[in-house]
């Protein structure tokens, strides 16, 4: 769960719109706490209006794509997952918690990048679990060509030697950067007319709520059919 205590939130439990309200208090905390920004906000918005037309569900053209995001993810040599405001607002614990199940590194990428926001993105990753968190202050050394100043920034250690990286809520240009570099990379995104969308090599096509611990419950079950195979 997220920082928000879920006794603060006075959605009636049989309220039509309950779960998509309750995900939208995750962004506001997210937003008073500093880490989510006013885009980020609007963003939401864009992808929760993919998800009312797509009927708030998982469809099987997205369980395709997370199976065959997850063996991406275990075959890759250095995998890597990118985590912004509105990813660390609305599955903190979930990203950290698959993180470690596919050991993958977690790196924070911003499209609005201030020392603060990086700041309390780690924290919020540390208090779920976090060990190592990549991509804060100066560590986020190495640039990537093509893109404007603060987004081209990423780690040596994380994205910049990265063979697959999985961008969840992620923009239409850093997609092309690094998938310029010859690097696989995963999106999340409810909006299938998104450039990142259309430029990713596996795109999901789900709200993240639902991909990642879905995520999870398909890397569990890899690890537990290769450990009964072995
Ligand atoms: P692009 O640059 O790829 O064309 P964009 O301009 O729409 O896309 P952003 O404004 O960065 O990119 O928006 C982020 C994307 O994230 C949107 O396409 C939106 O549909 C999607 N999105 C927002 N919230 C969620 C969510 N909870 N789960 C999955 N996708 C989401």
């Amino acid at each position: 769960m997220s920082s928000v205590d879920e006794e603060d939130i006075h959605v009636p439990k049989d309220h039509p719109r309950a779960e998509s309200i309750r995900i939208r208090e995750r962004l506001i905390e997210g937003f008073k706490e500093g880490f989510v920004v006013v885009a980020g906000l609007i963003a939401h918005g864009r992808g929760e209006a993919f998800d009312y037309i797509l009927g708030e569900k998982t469809h099987k053209f997205a369980k395709i794509a997370e199976e065959a995001a997850v063996a991406a993810l275990l075959l890759a040599i250095n995998p890597v997952i990118s985590v912004n405001g509105n990813t660390a607002a609305l599955v903190p614990h979930e990203i950290v918690q698959l993180s470690k199940l596919l050991n993958a590194k977690l790196e924070i990428n911003l499209f609005y990048r201030t020392k603060e926001r990086e700041e309390a993105i780690k924290k919020v990753l540390e208090k779920a679990g976090a060990e190592k968190v990549l991509g804060v202050g100066d560590s986020a050394s190495a640039t990537i060509p093509e893109l404007s100043h603060s987004r081209r920034k990423v780690d040596p250690e994380g994205v910049f030697i990265a063979d697959c990286v999985m961008v969840p809520l992620e923009d239409g240009d850093r997609t092309i950067a690094l998938r310029k570099l010859g690097k696989q990379v995963i999106a999340i995104d409810l909006n299938p007319l998104s450039r990142t969308a259309q430029e990713a090599s596996i795109t999901i096509v789900n709200n993240i709520t639902r991909a990642i611990p879905e995520m999870i419950q398909i890397t569990q079950n890899i690890i537990k059919l290769s450990a009964n195979a072995g």
